[in-house]
C-alpha cells in the first residue's frame, strides 16, 4: 500500500499513537467513571452520616427532655435547643444532598417535617417542666403523641437510610466494577499497543532487511571485484529502488571507469613498448652516427684511394649488418663509373660501366627493384637481384652510386642515407685534397712532380734504403742546348719540348721511379731498389728515345733533342739529406757535358 518506506514509517508511528491516544482516553474515561461511581458513594455516605447525625441530636434533645422531667435537674435540658437547632439544620442539608435524587429527596423533606412536628411536641413537656408543672410534663409525654411521631421518624429515617445505603453499596460496586475495567483495559491496551508496535517494527524491520541485504551483497560482490555485480529484483520500496537505481548507475560507471583505465593502461603499454623500440632505434642510430663519424674522420684522413676503400670496406658492413654492396665514383672524365670499394662478397668487374646504364644515376634519385620482374633492372646488374642503387650527390653533382643488394627497410633507409652522405663529402673531400695535393707536388708544366716533392721523396727512400739495404739511384739529366729552342722558337716551343720529353721519361721509366722536374730543363729521377749499372740499360734507352724525338709546336718541326744524364749510386758514406747524391749524379752529368753531351755518365764518387 505504501511505496515509500517514510509514509510506511509515519504511518506506523500514526497507527501506534493513535492506539496509544485511545487507549489513553479509555482509560481516562474509565478512571472518570471510577471516581464518579467513587464521589457517588461518598456522597451516599455523607448523606448517612448527616442523616444519623440529624437523627442523633433529636434524640439526644429528646434524652435531655426526659431527663429533666424525670431529674427535676435542668442541666439535662441545657443543651435541648442547641440540639434541636442542630437536627434541624443537619436534616435541612439532607434535604440539599439529596436533591440529585428525586424519591430520596421527598423522603428526607418528609423526615425533616415530622423531625419538626417531633421537636415541637417535645418542646411543650420541657416548657411545662421548666415552669414547675413536671406532672403536666409527663402527662403530655405519658400521651404518647411524641412516641407517636418518633416512630414515624425513626420508620422513615430507617427506610431512608436503607435506601442511601443500598444506593452507596451500588455505587460503591460500580466504582470497583470501573476499576478492574480500566485495569483490565490498561493491561490488554497496553499489551495490543506493544504487539501493534512489534509488528509494526517488525514490518518495518523486514522491509529494511530484505533489500539492504541484497544491496550488501552487491557490494560486497563489487568490493570483491565483480564488476558485472548488479541489483535486479523489486526492493519493495521507493528509497530502496532509487538506492538500487543509484548503485546499478554508479556500478555502470566503475565497469566504464575500469574498462576505459583497461584501455588506456593497454594502450599505455603499446606507447611504452613503441618508446622503448624507438629509444632502442635511437641508441643504434647513436652507435651508427657514431660509427660513421669515426668513419668519416678516417675518410677524411685517407691519403690514398686505397685506404679510402678499406675504411668503406671495414665501417660500411657495420653500419649496414648482412647488406652486401659496391660502391662506384665517377672517373676523372666521368664517362665511366668505376668500383671504389665492394663488400659482403660481392664481386665486381674493375673496368666499371658508363652512367646511362645506373637507372639511379639517369634518373638523378634512388632506384630500388625489389621484384625484378615488375621494375626496370639496372645494366650494371647482372643476375635477377632485389637491389638498391642510391645515388652519391656532392654540392648538386652526382659523383657516384652505392650499389646494394637485398631489400632495404626503413631503418637501414635511414642508415643509407646517412652513409650516402657521409661517403658522398668524404669523397668530394678526398678528391678536393688529392688535386691540392697534386699541385703542391706536380709541376704545373710537365705533370711530373716538382723539385720540393723530389726532396722529400728522396729523404724518405733515403731513410728505407738505410733500413732496408737495398741499393738506390738518381738520375740528373738535363736537354742540350735548349736555350737554342726558345731562342729560335720562342718560349712556347721550348715549353711544347719540355713537356715532350717529360712525357717521353714518364713512359720510360718504372712505375716505382719517381720522375721530378728539377728546374729549367733539369729532370731528376729518384730510382728505388737498383743500382747506377742497372739502371744504366733503362736510361740508355730513355736517351735514344729523346735523341729520336721530333717535337712539333704548331705548324713547325723544332728539330730534334737530346739529353745529357748522370747516373749516381746511394753510398752509407754519403749525408743522409740526399744533397751528396744529387751532387754526385749532377757531377756525373756535367761530366756528360764535357764528354760532348747526349750520353750518360756513372757517377765516381759512390764507388
Ligand atoms: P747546355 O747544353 O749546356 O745545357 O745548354 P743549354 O742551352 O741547355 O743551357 P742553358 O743553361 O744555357 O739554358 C737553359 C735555358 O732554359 C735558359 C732558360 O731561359 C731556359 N728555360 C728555363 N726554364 C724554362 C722554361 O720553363 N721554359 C722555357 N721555354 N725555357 C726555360
Ligand atoms: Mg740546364
Ligand atoms: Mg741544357
Amino acid at each position: 500500500m505504501f511505496v515509500s518506506l517514510t509514509a510506511r514509517i509515519a504511518a506506523i508511528g500514526l497507527i501506534v499513537l493513535l492506539a496509544l491516544g485511545s487507549l489513553a482516553a479509555l482509560l481516562v474515561d474509565a478512571s472518570y467513571q471510577a471516581s464518579q461511581s467513587v464521589s457517588w458513594a461518598t456522597h451516599s455516605a455523607a448523606i448517612i452520616e448527616t442523616t444519623e447525625a440529624a437523627l442523633g441530636d433529636l434524640r439526644e434533645a429528646e434524652s435531655g427532655q426526659r431527663g429533666f422531667v424525670i431529674t427535676h435537674d435542668p442541666a439535662y435540658a441545657r443543651s435541648f435547643r442547641q440540639r434541636v437547632e442542630n437536627a434541624a439544620r443537619t436534616i435541612a442539608r439532607v434535604v440539599e444532598q439529596t436533591e440529585d435524587n428525586h424519591l430520596q429527596h421527598a423522603r428526607a423533606r418528609e423526615i425533616a417535617v415530622l423531625m419538626k412536628q417531633r421537636s415541637a411536641v417535645l418542646l411543650q413537656p420541657l416548657d411545662l417542666a421548666r415552669r414547675g408543672d413536671f406532672a403536666g410534663a409527663v402527662a403530655v409525654i405519658a400521651s404518647g403523641r411524641g412516641r407517636e411521631l418518633m416512630d414515624a421518624v425513626t420508620v422513615r429515617a430507617t427506610s431512608f437510610l436503607d435506601e442511601e445505603r443500598t444506593l452507596q453499596t451500588t455505587r460503591q460496586d460500580a466504582a470497583i466494577r470501573r476499576l478492574r475495567g480500566a485495569k483490565r483495559l490498561a493491561i490488554i491496551g497496553a499489551i495490543a499497543v506493544a504487539l501493534l508496535v512489534i509488528g509494526s517494527f517488525a514490518l518495518l524491520v523486514r522491509g529494511i532487511r530484505r533489500p539492504l541485504n541484497t544491496m550488501l551483497k552487491a557490494m560486497t560482490a563489487l568490493g570483491s571485484g565483480e564488476q558485472e555485480a548488479r541489483i535486479d529484483m523489486a526492493m519493495g520500496s521507493r528509497e530502496f529502488t532509487r538506492l538500487a537505481v543509484g548503485y546499478n548507475a554508479m556500478a555502470d560507471r566503475l565497469e566504464g571507469a575500469v574498462a576505459r583505465q583497461g584501455a588506456s593502461e593497454r594502450e599505455l603499454q603499446i606507447v611504452n613498448a613503441e618508446l622503448e623500440r624507438n629509444t632502442a632505434t635511437l641508441r643504434e642510430r647513436g652507435d651508427v652516427i657514431e660509427l660513421l663519424g669515426g668513419m668519416a674522420h678516417r675518410m677524411q684522413a685517407a691519403r690514398t684511394d686505397d685506404e679510402l676503400a678499406q675504411i668503406i670496406r671495414v665501417f660500411v658492413p657495420q653500419v649496414l649488418p648482412a647488406i652486401p654492396g659496391v660502391l662506384y665514383a665517377h672517373n676523372n672524365s666521368r664517362n665511366c663509373l668505376v668500383p671504389v670499394a665492394c663488400w659482403g662478397g660481392i664481386a665486381v668487374a674493375a673496368d666499371g660501366f658508363p652512367p646511362e646504364r645506373c637507372w639511379a644515376l639517369r634518373r638523378g634519385q634512388s632506384h630500388s627493384v625489389v621484384d625484378p620482374g615488375r621494375d626496370i633492372v639496372c645494366g650494371h646488374v647482372v643476375d635477377d637481384a632485389v637491389y638498391h642503387c642510391e645515388p652519391l650527390l656532392a654540392g648538386g653533382e652526382v659523383i657516384g652510386v652505392l650499389y646494394l643488394r637485398g631489400r632495404i627497410d626503413a631503418e637501414n633507409r635511414f642508415r643509407m642515407n646517412v652513409l650516402a652522405e657521409n661517403i658522398g663529402s668524404a669523397l668530394v673531400n678526398h678528391r678536393l685534397q688529392r688535386s691540392l695535393r697534386e699541385q703542391t707536388i706536380r709541376d704545373p708544366l710537365t705533370g711530373l712532380f716538382n723539385r720540393r716533392y723530389m726532396e722529400e721523396a728522396l729523404t724518405l727512400e733515403i731513410s728505407r734504403t738505410v733500413r732496408s739495404g737495398t741499393p738506390l739511384s738518381l738520375i740528373m739529366c738535363d736537354i742540350d742546348h735548349f736555350k737554342r729552342f726558345n731562342d729560335e722558337f720562342g718560349h712556347d716551343a721550348g715549353d711544347a719540348v719540355l713537356q715532350a720529353v717529360a712525357t717521353e721519361m714518364r713512359s720510360r721509366f718504372r712505375d716505382g721511379d719517381v720522375v721530378c722536374r728539377f728546374g729549367g730543363e733539369e729532370f731528376t729521377i729518384i730510382a728505388p731498389g737498383t743500382t747506377a749499372e742497372a739502371l744504366a740499360g733503362r736510361v740508355e734507352i730513355v736517351r735514344q728515345a729523346i735523341a729520336e724525338l721530333n717535337v712539333r709546336h704548331g705548324t713547325r718541326t723544332l728539330g730534334s733533342t737530346s739529353m745529357s744524364f748522370g747516373i749516381a749510386t746511394w753510398s752509407d758514406a754519403m749525408v743522409r739529406d740526399g744533397s751528396a747524391l744529387i751532387q754526385a749524379a749532377d757531377a756525373a752529368l756535367y761530366q756528360s757535358k764535357r764528354d760532348g753531351r747526349n750520353r750518360a755518365t756513372i757517377s765516381t764518387l759512390a764507388a
